[in-house]
């Protein structure tokens, strides 16, 4: 804008600079020194912006009488205790005072039609919140200042250059969607929204525009588009809430499914490939009224998997319902090739296994009927990584100092789960980054760990690195040295190395492990009760309707 000096309609010095209205010519005034003095002590903050193109370089006649009756104390001041504000247009077209606004035969007998602009924001009345100021002379006012100043006007100097002079001297209004998004920053619930407002009203820091009660139905928009059948609440239309929620263009190949199932529930939830966009719910199942494959299979109708074909991203528990396998400890476990669970004395020395040529029902722990393809299946790193620590702590020496450090440094874990190997990723990541644990280990623990961390941070993050087939078989050999078992998921690195996606980093679970942060805190808020209202408010605290850097 600043670039294209385009004329205005209107000059900007045909309206004034305090109440932004049209200025007939007979009452124009030029902003003197006494102007500027009084607006300060009126307003509580100086005029500024004076030198912009977009700022009116004039006052009206009735607000500079009014400020000079009210600094001699006939005249109670102007109607309003916040004057127009004025910041820089976006366009000419819909966002510019001076060509949007309508002068055309308007007289003082009118009430002026302010435009709603992002650009300007125009003059508050007085109220009971906002009371008339009452002029003190500067002879009585802060006596301790006059004096400890040589005189007040260069008190006045001293004080504009930190907090009179520049951008911020000026009150800026929250608009509607300015407080949406603090609110949505703040994470605030329902009634602590509408509070936070009421709050910001009371000061005047809301455009007069901005409503309040708007927050306790503030998930009405969305609500559209979600349904509930059974226990189940799960979106209607994706590529729509999407688009609603502020997204450009919806490409299901940017997504990919997360599916998540414990004891009490089943949620599924899109995440974004890059990780850019926060993660939506698309589906939860609050209460388990069928077995876990129908109940998957059930989710994936209704959210009409089918249409958008997603990457799949869960664990493996989850891979065996998704593909109709038999769950638990099978033998044939994998569902690209023949491996044989139970043959471990193959394990490390048979290189290939015959490949699954299809997921037949009743052949080879398969049971039921496939509900998704699967080379929609992608291998899990957090998972996978799990899985591979489970295997080097399940080999270690209970009674050696590495393992014996372990429990110490988690000393709140049960023994069960410290022999079982079982932790999570924070867990690990401190384990990876505490340089003294590789001091209490033996040879070929401290291998088999450096080798593990290097997979980690070369394969299964961000980085992929190019020999990383051979960081990863160098890692498979040290766990064998050590005298790890061979698990499925050991399996998948050894010999399906070529299913992992291209960037692992971009599948990363951390987004899911943040998601169900998150997700607690609607659960709190909304009493363990999964429906329609809590998805669509949970949708709606992900939104941003200024443009920022996500929606
Ligand atoms: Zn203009
Ligand atoms: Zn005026
Ligand atoms: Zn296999």
């Amino acid at each position: 804008m600043s670039s294209s000096r385009r004329k205005c309609k209107y000059s900007s010095d045909l309206f004034c600079y305090i109440c932004g209205i049209y200025i007939l010519k007979k009452q124009k005034r030029n902003i003197t020194d006494f102007v500027k003095e009084t607006y300060a002590e009126y307003f509580g903050f100086k005029m500024d912006k004076l030198d912009k193109s977009w700022v009116p370089n004039k006052v009206c006649k009735s607000c500079v009488e009014s400020l000079r009756l009210w600094k001699k104390g006939e005249r109670s001041g102007l109607d309003f205790g916040i004057p127009m504000i004025w910041m820089e247009p976006k366009n000419h077209v819909d966002d510019c005072y001076f060509c949007v606004v309508d002068a055309k035969g308007f007289n003082r007998n009118q009430t002026w039609r302010y435009p709603d602009l992002q650009s300007t924001k125009c003059p508050v009345l007085h109220s009971e919140t906002l009371p008339r100021p009452v002029y003190v002379s500067k002879v009585i006012r802060m006596p301790s200042e006059t004096m400890m100043l040589p005189n007040s006007q260069e008190s006045k100097q001293s004080t504009s250059g930190s907090e009179w002079e520049g951008e911020t001297s000026t009150p800026k209004l929250f608009s509607q969607n300015e407080l949406s998004d603090l609110i949505r920053d703040l994470n605030l619930s329902k009634q602590e929204s509408e509070l936070l407002a009421s709050r910001l009203k009371e000061k005047n820091l809301l455009a007069p525009t901005v409503t309040i009660t708007t927050y306790r139905t503030r998930e009405s928009e969305l609500l559209q588009f979600f349904d509930e059948n059974e226990g189940l609440v799960y979106c209607t239309d994706i590529a729509k809430l999407l688009l609603d929620m502020g997204l450009k263009e919806y490409k299901p190949t940017e997504w990919r499914l997360f599916i998540d199932s414990c004891k009490r529930s089943l949620k599924c939830v899109l995440l974004h490939n890059g990780n850019k966009f926060a993660s939506i719910p698309i589906a939860l199942h609050s209460t388990k009224l069928k077995e876990e494959y129908e109940n998957v299979k059930l989710v994936l109708e209704k959210i009409k998997y089918s249409e958008h074909q997603w990457p799949i991203c869960v664990d493996l528990k989850m891979v065996n319902f998704l593909l109709g396998q038999q769950s638990g400890y099978t033998k044939y476990p994998c569902f690209l090739c023949m491996w044989d669970s139970r043959a471990k004395q193959l394990h490390w020395e048979q290189d290939v296994w015959p490949a699954r040529n299809s997921l037949t029902v009743g052949k080879a722990n398969v049971i039921r009927e496939p509900l998704v393809n699967r080379d929609k299946i992608i291998l899990p790193p957090l998972h996978i990584k799990l899985g591979m620590i489970k295997q080097f702590v399940k080999a270690l020496d209970k009674e050696g100092d590495c393992f014996k450090y372990i429990c110490r440094k988690f000393p709140k874990l049960s023994m069960e789960k410290l022999k079982g190997g079982i932790f999570d990723g924070p867990q690990i990541r401190q384990l990876i980054k505490d340089a003294d644990f590789i001091k209490v280990m033996t040879v070929p623990e401290s291998e088999a760990w450096e080798s593990f961390v290097l997979v980690v941070e070369n394969f299964l993050g961000n980085h992929k690195a190019p020999n990383y087939e051979e960081i990863v078989q160098n890692m498979l050999t040290n766990f064998q040295t050590l005298g790890a078992n061979m698990s499925i998921k050991l399996h998948y690195l050894r010999n399906h190395l070529d299913k992992f996606p291209d960037n692992l980093g971009n599948y990363s679970e951390e987004q899911g492990e943040r998601f169900h942060q998150d997700l607690k805190v609607m659960e709190e808020r909304y009493q363990g009760r999964w429906d329609c209202h809590m998805m669509a408010d949970y949708c709606w605290s992900l939104k941003r309707d200024c443009p920022r850097k996500n929606y």
